[in-house]
């Protein structure tokens, strides 16, 4: 492992893996698959930016990946920063890819991996066995449940073969003022509970019907529940302006 001015990145025995650390233990360094899991807007892609960015710039070889990132192959952070990044499509062998880096670089120190509920589950198991084989210390950030309210199946893998499992503390709030725990999506304004669980680029064409505006929106379990979102209806907002 490199040193950093007479310290030694520890990527066994840190719990923060942003952390310089003295190695203070004598276990051999071995890697942490952390899943950290937030609601939108729990600053997942900021905390994965800020990851690769704090880990790169100390000589630490290491990929950013994501997988339908609002823009495409990179991170962006809704805060307006963004770094480019391998798209994990649903085919992509992590393990394969993880070797082909180890087998050029001779290490992977690390692997950042944003949007992490979109990947297949197996991925989840191919980044485990990344940890366990190269030592690799895997950074997995994701959605914890989708709008119907139930776990996106490779958060729900993760959650099974992840070493730490950590939930974002940067709250996001409902309209009401409460913690939001739940993504609600809206088509045409209306809160939905049934449907694709990933809809691309925010446009659903219903039979054939015009494509339809889809937005999410964070509600807590109350609300998200009773279908009673901030989102005011047109007749509603109309009669508000015309005063
Ligand atoms: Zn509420």
């Amino acid at each position: 492992m490199p040193r950093a001015g007479g310290l030694r990145w520890s990527g066994g025995c840190s719990h923060v893996p942003w952390r310089v650390e003295f190695h203070s233990c004598n276990l051999p360094f071995v890697g942490v698959l952390r899943f950290s899991y937030g609601t939108m807007g729990s600053g997942k892609s900021t905390l994965a930016l800020q990851i690769h960015h704090n880990l790169s710039t100390r000589g630490l070889r290491g990929l950013l990946c994501t997988h339908l990132d609002r823009e495409g192959a990179q991170v962006s952070s809704r805060l307006g920063v963004a770094a480019t990044a391998v798209d994990v499509g649903p085919k992509l062998d992590l393990f394969a890819l993880a070797q082909q880096q180890v087998d050029h670089h001779g290490t992977l120190h690390y692997l950042v991996c944003d949007e992490a509920q979109f990947y297949a589950p197996e991925q989840a198991d191919q980044l485990a066995r990344v940890v366990d084989e190269f030592g690799t210390d895997v950074h997995a950030l994701g959605l914890l449940t989708d709008f119907r309210g139930r776990l996106f199946p490779a958060t729900a893998r993760f959650l099974e073969v992840a070493d730490e499992r950590c939930e974002l503390q940067v709250e996001a709030r409902c309209w009401c003022g409460s913690r939001a725990t739940h993504n609600a999506r809206m088509v045409d304004g209306v809160q939905v509970y049934e449907g694709e669980t990933v809809v691309i680029g925010d446009v659903e064409a219903l039979g054939d019907a015009q494509p339809a505006e889809v937005s999410y929106e964070l509600l807590c379990r109350r609300h998200w529940i009773a279908g009673e979102t901030g989102r005011l209806d047109d007749a509603t907002e109309r009669a508000l302006s015309s005063h």
